[in-house]
Order: C-alpha cells, then structure tokens, then sequence
C-alpha cells in the first residue's frame, strides 16, 4: 500500500528523513513512532506530495507518488498537522463544502450527500453538534472533524499525522475504537505518534524512527518475542516457590516470574504438584525495552507506555 525506496529529505545542512524504506501491507494498521523532531511529519508530507523528496521513491498503491496523485489521492484519507475547516461555519457546512469540491453533482444526489456526511458525522461522535460553528470546538472535536472530512470518499488508505493529539483520554479511547472499527471493515491504516502506549494498543505493524531514520520495522507480534518467562498466580506462593526451586526469578506477592518457556508444561508441573494456580502467562517483551535496545540517544525521548496525553 505505502512502499518508500531511500527516502530522503534534506533542509539545508539538516537532514530530516535519512534513506527511510516503509513497508506498509494491505490491512495494517501501522504505527510510525518516533520522538518530537524525528522525522514523521516530513515523511507523511512526502507521501501525500505535499513535500518533494530530495531523494529516494514513494509508491502509494504501487503507483509512483507523486507523479500518480491525482490519480492515488482520492483513494486517501488525511488528516495531517491538524484540520483545516471555516471557523463561522458549522461542522455539517465544512463537510458539505469539502464534499461538493471532492465529488461532481451528478456522482452524488442531495439525499446521498446528506447521508453521507451524517454518516461520517456519526462515526466520529459529532452528530449531536448542531449548528455550532467549528471556531467554538475543542481542538479535540476539530481532530473528529478532520477523521470525518477523510472518510467522506470512504477511503482505502488513511494516513493520518498525530490523530489523538488534543484528545482526551476518553477521545484518544473513542479514535481509537474508530479506527479498529475502519481497519476491521477493509481501510488500512498508517499513522504517526509519538506515543507507544497508542501504538502498543492498536498497531498490527510498527515502524520507528529515530533523527530520521527507520531503526525498526516488523509486526507488534514479531517485535514483541516472548522472554521466556511465565508469569504465574497463585494463591499459594509459597509451594509454588517449594515446587519451582531456582526457577522463580520475580516475586511479588501472589505473582510470579518463572523461567518456563511453555506455560503449559509449567501448569501441568504446578497441578501434579498440587500448586492451585489462578492465572498463567506467557511473558512478552514490551515495545518500550524493544524500542529502547534498538536506538540511540533520541529514544528516551519517545514517551512511555504509562504516559496520557493531555486535552
Ligand atoms: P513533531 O512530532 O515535533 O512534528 P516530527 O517527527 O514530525 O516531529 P519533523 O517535523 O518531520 O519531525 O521534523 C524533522 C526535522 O526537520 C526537524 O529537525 C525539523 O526542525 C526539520 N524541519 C522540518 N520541516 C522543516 C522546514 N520546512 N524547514 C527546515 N527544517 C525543517
């Protein structure tokens, strides 16, 4: 869906975007992680042409971007750096605006574009807005106008720069589920954040740079290896510890971190010695400690899993 060959930018003596190959598969939902400063912004921005490459290729449903725009972008939805909408104007009025420039009047009948746009309006939890005009919205429901001005043409690809920005929890929870929702119904997904909680939660493949570089690429699943630890709970700790004798590398209180590649030989070993076991699993590496081992300096700068952004 999205493929870069050595993609480059280069502002002045600053090079923003440095030799970047993305791979984005029909049905992802990608996360392009990376600190403030990285990178991202530029390289959505080259994508949709809005920003020549100084080097390197881009092809967006395997046709050369952006000599193929006119034809690749309506099958794109956007929502980059923030929404653009009229201010004195209602949320219904912007979309009807950007629909009548995004369709002719013959493709679309008046009815058909009302339930268009009350769909999208739906979909993105403004339906109930009214007539109140976009200059009095939260930057958090500009952000839904936005999604809902890239659904209009019922795209194939969103790209979409930073969505939960402005959002608060229970907004960033709602575009998330948004965006589970579209992926699951056929729309690939790439969007860029600089939050690995958001991209731990909902990503299928992930792709991280750092000072302009893609230091990682692969799916969650692949990234996120397990340890080779089990994590048991027992209410009976300390029989398990008996049982386990060396084994046990972690304890706190009923939970314990056992070194057992396979949870389910370490239940049967915990059931024939007569150890009850109220929860057992797999340990998997978190997107944090992977991402942390794979960069450089910049990368404590890509915000923790724990970290909620704010309204
Ligand atoms: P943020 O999350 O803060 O937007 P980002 O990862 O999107 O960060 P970019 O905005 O792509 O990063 O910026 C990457 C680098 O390129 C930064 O050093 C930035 O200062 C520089 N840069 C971006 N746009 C320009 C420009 N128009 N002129 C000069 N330098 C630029």
């Amino acid at each position: 869906m999205i493929r870069t060959q050595g993609l480059t930018k280069r502002y002045g003596s600053v090079l923003a975007v440095d030799g970047v190959d993305l791979d984005v598969r029909e049905g992802d939902v990608y996360g392009f992680l990376g600190a403030n400063g990285s990178g991202k912004t530029t390289t959505v921005r080259m994508l949709l042409g809005l920003v020549l490459a100084t080097t390197g290729a881009i092809e967006l449903f395997d046709e050369a971007m952006p000599r193929a725009a006119a034809r690749v972008l309506p099958r794109v939805g956007t929502l980059v750096e923030g929404p653009a909408a009229y201010g004195h104007l209602s949320a219904r009025t912007n979309l009807e605006l950007i629909d009548a420039s995004a369709t002719s009047a013959g493709r679309a009948g008046r009815r058909t574009r009302k339930a268009r746009i009350d769909g999208v309006l739906e979909q993105v939890g403004l339906a109930g807005i009214g007539k109140r005009p976009v200059k009095a919205f939260s930057l958090g429901m500009r952000q839904r106008l936005g999604l809902a001005a890239a659904l209009l043409r019922r795209p194939d690809l969103l790209i979409l720069d930073e969505p939960t920005n402005g959002l608060d929890p229970q907004g960033i929870h709602e575009m998330r589920d948004l965006l589970l929702a579209l992926n699951a119904a056929g729309t690939t997904v790439f969007l860029s954040s600089h939050l690995l909680s958001e991209v731990e939660q909902m990503c299928t493949r992930v792709g991280v740079l750092d000072r302009g570089r893609l230091v990682v690429q692969d799916s969650l699943h692949a990234l996120r290896a397990p340890t080779g630890r089990t994590e048991v709970r027992t209410p009976d700790p300390t029989a398990a510890l008996a049982l386990l004798d060396g084994r046990v590398e972690e304890r706190d209180g009923e939970r314990l971190l056992v070194r057992a590649p396979d949870p389910a030989e370490l239940n049967a070993l915990l059931v024939r010695g007569g150890v009850p076991v109220s929860g057992l699993a797999l340990e998997r590496r978190s997107l944090e400690e992977v991402i942390l081992e794979r960069t450089s300096a910049g990368a404590d700068r890509v915000d923790g899993p724990h970290q909620v952004v704010g309204p």
